[in-house]
């Protein structure tokens, strides 16, 4: 049989940079030279005869047939996250969630276990617990720092594991490493979540992992406007396992979705960083304020896997911090927690996160709200807690802002 013909690659000199692979992986550019990637906002795509639609149909040549599968603008942004994940593979999805049901449908059957830290995002507890539970996949949810407790959880039917890191909006940093240990000894598969820090500062596959879950919708566009998702893994497994479900299930990307996305990833590397440094400047701050109890933030000698954060994580925190503010009541802390929400002026009140402007949001009542009190209180979410997503303010006004709520407790 003669060899499969592919689609051309975008011809960079060996061993670029990431930053340098954040702005020009994708497809080489159409016939018109264009620098900036085009939008093919197009469902179809024309053969030039029936043979070839054939060819392509049976998969023995890879080419555009139908924008369900794949599409010249969402196959560059899959090649330019796939670049800076260091995975041979990435396939995107219309959101974050919608990575974690491709993930999970592609993988696992009925009868299949998850292990997963319970201090993952809310909806990710909702997804793998509740309704792929409906579906005969039983979930356990241990400890996102305890290695021991992940181990003590595996069984037989044991055939994913999935983790956060760090973690929304505790900053809990885990040990994936370790984690890839043990789901590899075991014939497992290890899925990390790495919407905290993107792959400008962590790039699980480096440590084990074999899929990278993104939420495109936070630090890949960067700037709060579109919806989007991703995973990464080995080329092979997508191709085998997750695009046949992408095929049938269809919850792709829209081109113009991947486009924002894909020009967003341009600035992510410069974002990531200054966005860090002003998440450490505030938490420092913080930190040094009479009316808060405590500082979640990993780049804080403080964080109790600071060192762990640091090698993982190329020695940034990146840019999500969380605090609790005092009180001795859930409802006296929730009280004053929505005063410091309410006296911002800069600040946006809102849940999303990655966004250039910071974000200021209470997890127990809005993200973290659908969970039971029992479930929040396992992960840790009291009522007093505050998560800042920091942006590119300057710093003086984000602490000016928390100033005006905290000073009047
Ligand atoms: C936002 C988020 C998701 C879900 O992403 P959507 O694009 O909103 O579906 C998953 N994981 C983490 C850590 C997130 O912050």
């Amino acid at each position: 049989m003669s060899e499969k013909k592919r689609l051309p690659r975008v011809e960079l000199p060996e061993g670029v940079g990431l930053s340098t692979r954040a702005l020009r992986e994708g497809l080489p550019p159409s016939q018109w030279g264009e620098n900036s990637e085009a939008l093919y906002l197009t469902s179809s795509f024309v053969y030039p005869d029936a043979a070839t639609a054939a060819r392509r149909f049976a998969d023995e040549e890879e080419a555009f047939t139908y924008s369900r599968f794949s599409n010249p603008t969402v196959m560059m942004m899959e090649r330019r996250l796939a670049a800076l994940e260091g995975t041979s593979g990435c396939i995107a999805t219309a959101s974050g969630m919608g990575a974690i049901t491709l993930l999970a449908m592609g993988l696992l059957r009925a009868g299949d276990h998850v292990v997963c830290s319970r201090s993952v995002f809310g909806s990710t507890i909702k997804l793998l617990g509740d309704v792929f539970g409906r579906f005969g996949v039983e979930s356990t949810f241990v400890s996102q720092t305890d290695v021991g407790e992940w181990r003590a959880a595996m069984r037989p039917n044991t055939r994913l594991l999935f983790a956060e890191s760090p973690t929304n909006p505790l900053t809990e940093v885990c040990d994936i490493a370790a984690l890839a240990e043990v789901a590899h000894a075991a014939g497992a598969w290890l899925a990390v979540d790495n919407c905290f820090c993107s792959p400008a500062l962590q790039q699980p596959a480096k440590w084990g992992a074999d899929f990278i879950i993104h939420s495109g919708t936070k630090y890949l566009d960067g700037q709060g406007r579109v919806i989007a998702g991703a995973v990464c893994g080995p080329e092979e497994l997508i191709q085998s396992k997750l695009l046949p479900v992408q095929r049938s299930a269809g919850l792709t990307l829209s081109p113009f979705n991947a486009w924002v996305v894909l020009k967003g990833m341009e600035t992510l590397v410069v974002r990531m960083k200054a966005q860090s440094a002003n998440a450490l400047a505030v938490a420092q701050w913080l930190e040094a304020h009479p009316a808060v109890a405590r500082v979640h933030y990993p780049g804080l000698a403080s964080h109790p896997q600071h060192a762990l954060a640091m090698k993982q994580q190329s020695g940034l925190g990146a840019a999500v911090v969380s605090f609790e503010v005092k009180g001795d009541s859930p409802e006296q802390l929730r009280a004053q927690a929505f005063a410091v929400l309410d006296a911002a002026q800069v600040c946006s009140r809102t849940t999303n996160l990655g966004d250039t402007k910071t974000t200021i949001s209470h997890p127990a009542t809005t993200s973290h709200g659908r969970l039971s009190e029992a479930q929040r209180q396992a992960a840790g979410i009291g009522q007093g807690l505050i998560r800042l997503a920091v942006g590119l303010d300057d710093v003086a006004d984000i602490t000016a802002d928390l100033a005006r709520g905290l000073d009047s407790l």
